[in-house]
């Protein structure tokens, strides 16, 4: 019998009203079922609204630093169990051990970075026009936040939103992915342990257009912080703007690495293999396309195939494993019909390409895959695959190789390898992206940093660092004039 579990609305562990309910299968091995799960809509919605409305109040009177004492607590616990929820994600999601291991890392990573904002928030503190009067901002918080969150992440991504949402006094509802749910039962036991007030975090279960829609068009929501996949994220904020709802998205990538013919090719070659088949590709950092200099293309590429082949393909649970499974059937799919649209446009498939085979053949795996000859006009340079196939497209020069990184719809992470350090910040400069490594692959965010990208991968903010509480929190001026005497701006002038 799979495990049943429930939405946590108000404190309180709760079905559906009409008992409807999803099933969540191992990618590895579908004939594990991992639980059933709510499925939910407009009515669950509305009343973990209604409860995290009610808890607004009184969190957000709460002092910061005892918000943020909540928050460590959380990270705590994280760390305590990280080996066993890193488990239950990877059977969840399928990408392996080590990598769940480092997804609920950065949860705990953000629990103390946000832990420690309840004891700064800082506003400033700015000089007035006239004598005898103060000026300051302060940051306040919103009231409820609507968090919609993808799989590939499913510790990550929730915490990354949720820990700048509370600090700064927000109460929230996550509406996790349908293919990550149970990690996010987890992440609501430890809140729960760690002596969040009732209703000041709320989890509800569901798929995105019955569940995920009405949180987004509730309208005591009054921030939407959503990362998923372009499409969604478009319907996501035609709502929004008609609303006028701020909204934070965070979405898809095309990253590139790019490798000059002065790189350091063995260290470029491991920063490929990295970056294109962690997390089986599905990352929105992950490498899709490898940008590299015709005099070492032959080289790289002859090195990247040999490695790539050798990759141990299976299920995340078994430490030897180098690669997990894709999320599910339907992305299988999906990145075998990129596949086929890559031989179609005339670029040639050197590795890979199909499912796998043999013991492999019962999961969602996919082979590590290369194409080489890939123009820019090709689907597959363009769009977002979200699997472990790599494109190589060869340039002759630097100017070339940004010409071609920055020939894309979307702007998320980017990479150089170089041993040329004028090259290596003339690309921090020149590549349009949210972030750049030089020397390192696409992937390997840290939570002190900004993180999100340009184009068409979000709207304009980013996650986490310290300006990751800017989507949860408004600023607010205060003019403290003690001169007892009206003193206009920009019409009356100091008089010394
Ligand atoms: P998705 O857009 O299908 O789903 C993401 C979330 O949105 C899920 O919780 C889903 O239930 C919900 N959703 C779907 N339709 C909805 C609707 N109409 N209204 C409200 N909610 C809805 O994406 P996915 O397949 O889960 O994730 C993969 C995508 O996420 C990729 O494109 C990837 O690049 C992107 N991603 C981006 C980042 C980033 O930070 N830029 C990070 C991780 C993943």
């Amino acid at each position: 019998m799979a495990d049943t579990y429930k939405n946590f609305i108000n404190g309180e562990w709760s079905a559906t009203a009409s008992g409807g309910t999803f099933e969540n299968r191992n990618p590895a091995d579908p004939t594990d079922v991992i639980g059933v799960f709510p499925e939910s809509g407009e009515e669950e919605i509305n009343e973990a609204v209604k409860a995290a409305r009610s808890a607004f109040q009184g969190w957000s009177h709460t002092p910061p630093p005892h918000r943020g004492e909540i928050i460590r607590k959380v990270g705590d616990i994280l760390a305590a169990r990280k080996d066993e929820l890193a488990r239950l994600a990877t059977r969840e999601m399928g990408k392996i051990v080590a990598e769940t291991g480092g997804d609920v890392q950065e949860g705990i990573d953000c629990a103390y970075l946000f832990a420690g904002e309840g004891r700064r928030l800082f506003g400033e503190t700015i000089p007035c026009e006239f004598a005898n009067k103060f000026g300051m901002s302060i940051r306040r918080p919103i009231g409820v936040a609507g968090l919609i969150t993808p799989w590939n992440f499913p510790m990550a991504i929730p915490t990354w939103k949720g820990f700048p949402a509370l600090v700064a006094g927000n109460t929230l509802v996550l509406k996790a992915a349908e293919d990550s749910p149970a990690t996010a039962v987890k992440l609501m036991e430890i809140f729960e342990e760690a002596g969040m007030p009732p209703g000041v975090v709320n989890l509800v279960h569901g798929h995105g257009p019955t569940a995920g829609a009405p949180l987004v068009k509730h309208p005591d929501v009054g921030v939407v912080s959503f990362t998923g996949s372009s499409e969604t994220g478009r319907l996501i904020a035609r709502e929004c703007g008609g609303m006028l709802k701020r909204l934070s998205l965070e979405m898809g990538g095309k990253n590139a690495q790019i490798v000059m013919d002065d790189a350091d090719l063995d260290l470029a070659l491991e920063g490929a293999l990295w970056g294109a088949f962690g997390t089986t590709g599905q990352r929105c950092t992950a490498t899709s396309r490898l940008i590299v200099h015709k005099k070492i293309a032959g080289q790289l590429t002859d090195m990247l195939v040999e490695r790539a082949k050798k990759l141990r393909v299976g299920n995340g649970l078994d430490d030897s494993t180098e690669m997990g499974p894709l999320v599910n059937e339907k992305q299988l799919g999906r990145v075998a019909g990129y596949c086929k649209i890559g031989v179609e446009e005339g670029a040639e498939l050197i590795l890979g390409g199909e499912r796998g085979s043999g013991k492999l053949a019962k999961g969602a795996f996919f082979m590590p895959t290369v194409f080489r000859g890939v123009t820019r006009n090709m689907r597959i340079f363009q769009e977002e695959i979200f699997g472990p196939v790599v494109s190589i497209t060869e340039i002759g020069d630097f100017d070339e190789a940004i010409e071609t990184l920055n020939d894309s719809a979307y702007g998320l992470s980017s990479s150089i390898y170089t041993r040329d350090v004028n090259r290596a910040f003339k690309a921090v400069e020149d590549i349009d992206a949210g972030i750049t490594y030089i020397n390192g692959p696409t992937i390997g965010a840290e939570v002190q940093f900004p993180f999100g990208g340009n184009k068409n991968t979000g709207n304009g903010h980013r996650e986490v660092g310290t300006v990751g509480l800017d989507v949860f929190t408004e600023w607010k001026a205060v003019y403290v004039d003690y001169s007892g005497k009206l003193q206009r701006a920009q019409i009356d002038t100091f008089e010394g």
